[in-house]
């Protein structure tokens, strides 16, 4: 007898759906899937006890006919890809023909779908028994398709074991719907459980629904202190909304990230985002964004994970570029009047064009949104002539200058200064009311922003070792430091071959002559490994110009005159990513005249 035989179509079902259905949140996402990619406009979905007793999907799409209803529940039929060719620019959501086989056996799963407009016409269809076979009757159903998967698991005891508490249950798929109805703000979604409807979300017609519906995903705070952005660059494309850094969690629960649409979890991306917020961001604290790339089908490869949640880019390393270089521009260019804007005036849509065909938008926090491209926002050398005129403004006038002498559109953005506060805090007047600065932590951000930029355009110094040092690498790593000499170079360090597996290091960074070295050198290597590019070196050297920025500030306890503060304030104006200090901590903020009649109860 021949101890080798076919397993049952059920049994290798269920062996594929020991990779793809986890949970009731799987079932959703791959429902969810086939929805869009038929084309609904509204999908609905109706969950019971943590959708492990019933998850009903039910979308208004093409549907499926007499002929595809059966062979949709059949392994590797799928309507989305002929051939590898169509996988490598595949468009849709799904592509692997196997959610539907999967899901089905492991539960009671049961389709209805009609293709017509006849609301009486219509299928259903069910499957049962070791070969799976599909149980087709007639079922008045109109135009689209309804998915019902009851009782999950209910056949595989060791897998039912590991679902969760009911609130845990819904909570991730409540989250899985969250992720898709931001991809799709085209769609109607609704999400109801145990009869009792917890998401509402109608079809965005305008960007301000678009808003909505992100502040309704994500919480009304995060898009009051959002930005949006939007770059183009050589095919890429970035937008989306990104926390201010002061608008930072102490999870990393907020981040949604779209690749064509399709939402991914990749540690290239995550490596890109965490490396723009380094220098804005307080130690540990994680960002919050929705972004959305846009790049050529095929130059991604979607088919390198079983429930599709990684990508592979062609081009890893100008993707990862891209986005830091696009989040890091945004980030550094927050400027107070931006961070004012929003709440002086409707909206005010800025775009600065670099040099090269770089766009990149930025609205007010949270601001209504207007892609501007081609450079609507004043030139740099602009935004100077404005500073000099402000200068000029202030150096003309006495130094007690107030803001009723002053023509309310000549006033500057964080106003002019009042007071000290305990010697901690400058009290400034705005068109809008009162400014509080964190006087030490404002000084320490335009000492290092001053430090970098006089660092950065005397590039790094290095030094050569008195006794070049040895390093053990494996000989991936040692072709990697052969490969890069030049980039290694650039950053200040010398690195020779030495052999099959080691590396010499003969010359290091001037202001990192006492760091930990090999250590660094080591950082480094991985960094280039895995995402093509490091910004270690030039982060070390920040930390050590942040540290001497933070020593050489203005220390709380030291008494300013009008004229030092309101030059600190001009200052502020100026400096990139002065809205926070070396360490992410606000260095100001605005107490709004609506704000403090609040307080005293005005106007009621
Ligand atoms: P895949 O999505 O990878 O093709 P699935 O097992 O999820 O595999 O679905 C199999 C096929 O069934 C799909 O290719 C599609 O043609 C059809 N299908 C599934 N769900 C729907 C739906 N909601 N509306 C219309 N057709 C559907
Ligand atoms: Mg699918």
């Amino acid at each position: 007898m021949s101890r080798i035989h076919l397993l049952s179509p059920r049994l290798a079902n269920q062996i594929a759906a020991g990779e793809v259905v986890e949970r009731p949140a799987s079932v959703v996402k791959e429902l969810l899937e086939n929805a869009l990619d038929a084309g609904a406009r509204r999908v609905d979905v109706e969950v019971e006890l943590g959708g492990t007793r019933l998850v009903r999907v039910r979308d208004d799409g093409a549907g499926m006919d007499a002929e595809d209803l059966p062979l949709s529940l059949s392994r590797h039929a799928t309507s989305k890809i002929n051939s590898l060719e169509d996988l490598e620019r595949v468009g849709s959501l799904g592509f692997r023909g196997e959610a539907l086989a999967s899901v089905s056996s492991v539960s009671r799963l049961a389709i209805t779908s009609n293709t017509s407009d006849s609301s009486s016409a219509g299928l259903r269809a069910e499957c049962e028994g070791s070969t799976m076979e599909v149980k087709v009757k007639p079922a008045p159903h109109p135009r689209g398709t309804t998915v019902e998967v009851r009782d999950l698991f209910f056949n595989t005891p060791a897998r039912r074991k590991f679902l969760r508490t009911e609130k845990t249950e819904f909570n991730h798929l409540e989250e899985v719907l969250k992720r898709q109805a931001l991809s799709r703000f085209d769609v109607a979604f609704q999400l109801r459980h145990n009869q009792r409807t917890v998401h509402q979300l109608a079809a965005c017609d305008s960007e301000l629904a678009r808003e909505r519906r992100v502040a309704s995903v994500c919480g009304p705070a995060f898009m009051e202190q959002a930005l949006y952005i939007e770059t183009d660059i050589g095919g890429l494309q970035l937008w989306g909304w990104v926390g201010l850094p002061t608008f930072s969690r102490s999870q990393a629960d907020l981040q949604y990230f779209y690749v064509n649409g399709r939402v991914i979890k990749d540690r290239l991306v995550s490596h890109a985002v965490k490396q723009a917020y380094r220098d804005v961001l307080y130690h540990g604290r994680h960002p919050a964004f929705v972004l959305f790339l846009e790049l050529d089908p095929a130059s991604v490869d979607v088919n390198v994970h079983p429930t599709k949640q990684e990508v592979r880019f062609r081009d890893g390393r100008s993707v990862h570029d891209f986005i830091f270089r696009s989040l890091h521009r945004a980030l550094a260019d927050v400027r107070p009047a931006d961070q004012l804007a929003g709440q002086l005036e409707p909206a005010q849509i800025t775009a600065l064009a670099e040099p090269g065909q770089e766009t990149l938008a930025w609205g007010r926090p949270g601001g209504a949104i207007a892609p501007a491209r081609g450079g609507s926002r004043p030139m740099p050398g602009q935004v100077g002539e404005q500073l000099q005129a402000y200068r000029q403004l202030y150096a003309s006038s006495s130094a007690s200058m107030r803001l009723p002498e002053t023509a309310a559109e000549d006033v500057p953005p964080l106003g002019f200064a009042l007071a000290q506060l305990h010697g901690v805090y400058i009290l400034a007047e705005n068109r809008d009311g009162l400014v509080l600065v964190d006087m030490h932590a404002a000084h320490e951000r335009i000492t290092y922003e001053r430090m970098k930029v006089s660092h950065g355009g005397e590039g790094i110094h290095s030094q050569p070792l008195l006794v070049p040092q040895a390093v053990a690498v494996s000989a991936r790593e040692a072709d990697c430091a052969e490969t890069h000499r030049e980039l290694f170079s650039q950053l200040g360090l010398v690195v020779e071959r030495a052999g099959e597996e080691s590396l010499v290091l003969r010359e290091v960074p001037v202001a990192l002559r006492d760091a930990d070295m090999e250590q660094l050198l080591r950082d480094v290597l991985s960094d280039l490994l895995v995402y093509g590019s490091s910004d270690r070196v030039a982060a070390h050297i920040d930390e050590l110009l942040s540290t001497m920025a933070c020593h050489g500030s203005v220390r709380a306890n030291r008494r300013l005159t009008i004229p030092e503060m309101n030059a600190l304030l001009r200052d502020m104006e100026e400096t990139e990513r002065s809205g926070q200090c070396n360490h992410g901590r606000p260095t100001w903020t605005q107490l709004g005249m609506d704000e403090l009649d609040k307080l005293f109860l005005r106007g009621r």
